[in-house]
């Protein structure tokens, strides 16, 4: 209330200016003269607040009265920003330190998408130079067509792969987050020796049992022609071999799934991108299983026409696996469904049947390599143990993701949900 004040007093010196005008006979000439000496005051008040502010950081202007509290006033909002900007800055610099410090690659991506500030190991990763680049655009100094298209698209949910064949070799994956007013944090880790190891340990699966494939075929051929003629064979020695050739033939499709499936792994990446036509893909799987499963019931449900993006070997096995399991674990009696519609903007294929179904708990496992529910249910279907890896590893390699619901008793329904919004991997209407 300041402000009160110094106005009661100019008041007051006006009325005694104009009292001692009165005195000699000229009231306004007495308030006008004081009226004219405040206003010189105030503006050599105000000339000194002015020099004062042209010069941030000096203190207070030896200032009194009204004018004095505001330059206190002014002098204390000043103080207080200095005092938050310099615990900002402490902030920052604690954060950049810790980015500074980190064995990922660090950048700070403004809005716009040009470099604000990245670590030294994100320029050694991604090629960047700091503080040179500042402001750049990063598509322009990360030259891959894939982190183009991931920033492009801007849906950072799943991490990016990416493979540099510069000088350094390198295998990166990329995690974008997104912060404040549209600005990002890009980390980006090596992740070179995770592949090489992945690959390593894919490329001995895929040679062990292209290995084993021949003197199974020896072991399998020489069985079957001492099964040919059991005549010659001891009779106490029928049973044995009988259950040999058995388990090699289980063998020799545990292989074939293990070479599948590390082919379908090794092109997961660059995989076909054909347009399959899944109506077509199911008629002729109804054929063939009209030929090995004559006696069972398969109810096609095709309430769309839409295509996916892929590789049609792939989807096909995927399929099979799905409705081969639902024979498998159903009654002989009970039909098998396999749909092929839209649901909410997605694309979904089910394979449902009436079977002995799954509990709960197993669910979550099933995908796993060689997961059994139980073993005398898999000794029983003569089952790999496989099939649902390969319908999860193709389903990857379609952007599509793999759905179980199943009821113990009852029955089982597995869904391959194909989002269409995932760039080349989507449903396309024909
Ligand atoms: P398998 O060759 O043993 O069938 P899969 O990987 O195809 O191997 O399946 C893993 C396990 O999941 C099976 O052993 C079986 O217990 C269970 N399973 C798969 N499909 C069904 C189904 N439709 N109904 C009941 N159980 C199923």
């Amino acid at each position: 209330m300041y402000w009160l004040s110094a106005a009661a007093r100019i008041l007051l010196l006006v009325a005694c200016g104009a009292g001692l005008g009165w005195y000699f006979g000229f009231p306004i000439l007495g308030a006008a003269i004081v009226l004219v000496a405040v206003l010189l005051f105030w503006s050599c008040q105000m000339w000194r607040l002015q020099q004062w502010l042209q010069e941030p950081g000096q203190p207070p202007a030896d200032i009194h009265g009204t004018w004095g509290e505001i330059v206190a006033r002014i002098y204390k909002h000043q103080r207080d920003a200095a005092d938050n900007q310099q615990r900002l800055q402490s902030t920052v610099d604690y954060l950049l330190e810790s980015f500074a410090s980190m064995r990922d690659g660090v950048v700070i991506v403004e809005r716009g998408g040009g470099i604000r500030w990245c670590n030294e190991e994100a320029a050694r990763l991604l090629g960047l130079r700091f503080p040179e680049d500042t402001g750049q655009a990063i598509t322009n100094l990360v030259r891959h067509p894939d982190f183009s298209e991931y920033v492009r698209e801007g849906n950072y949910t799943e991490p990016l792969y990416i493979y540099f064949d510069g000088d350094l070799k390198l295998h990166l994956q990329i995690i974008i987050t997104q912060f404040g007013d549209g600005d990002s944090l890009l980390f980006a880790r090596d992740v070179t020796e995770r592949v090489k190891l992945e690959q390593m340990r894919r490329d001995f699966v895929g040679n062990v049992s292209h290995e084993l494939r021949t003197p199974l075929t020896v072991i399998t051929g020489y069985l079957g022609t001492f099964l040919s003629d059991t005549r010659h064979l001891p009779e106490n020695y029928v049973k044995p071999v009988k259950q040999m050739m058995q388990q090699a033939q289980r063998m020799e499709s545990m292989l074939k799934d293990l070479l599948w499936l590390s082919r379908i792994e090794s092109e997961e990446q660059h995989g076909k991108h054909e347009s399959v036509d899944m109506m077509l893909l199911l008629e002729e799987l109804r054929q063939e299983l009209s030929n090995t499963h004559p006696d069972r019931k398969l109810v096609l449900d095709a309430q769309c026409r839409q295509s996916v993006t892929g590789d049609y070997r792939q989807l096909h096995s995927a399929v099979s696996n799905l409705v081969l399991n639902a024979i498998k674990y159903s009654a002989v009696d009970s039909p098998v469904t396999v749909s092929w519609r839209q649901q909410e903007g997605k694309c979904l294929l089910s394979v449902s049947d009436l079977g002995i179904g799954i509990e709960a708990m197993h669910i979550p496992r099933l995908t796993e390599r060689f997961y059994r529910v139980d073993d005398s249910r898999n000794s029983a279907t003569g089952g790999t143990g496989l099939g649902l890896a390969i319908v999860k590893h193709v389903a990857a390699s379609h952007g599509a993701v793999l759905q179980i619901e199943s009821t113990p008793g009852a029955g089982s329904c597995f869904s391959l949900v194909f989002p269409d919004t995932t760039g080349c991997n989507c449903c396309t209407q024909d």
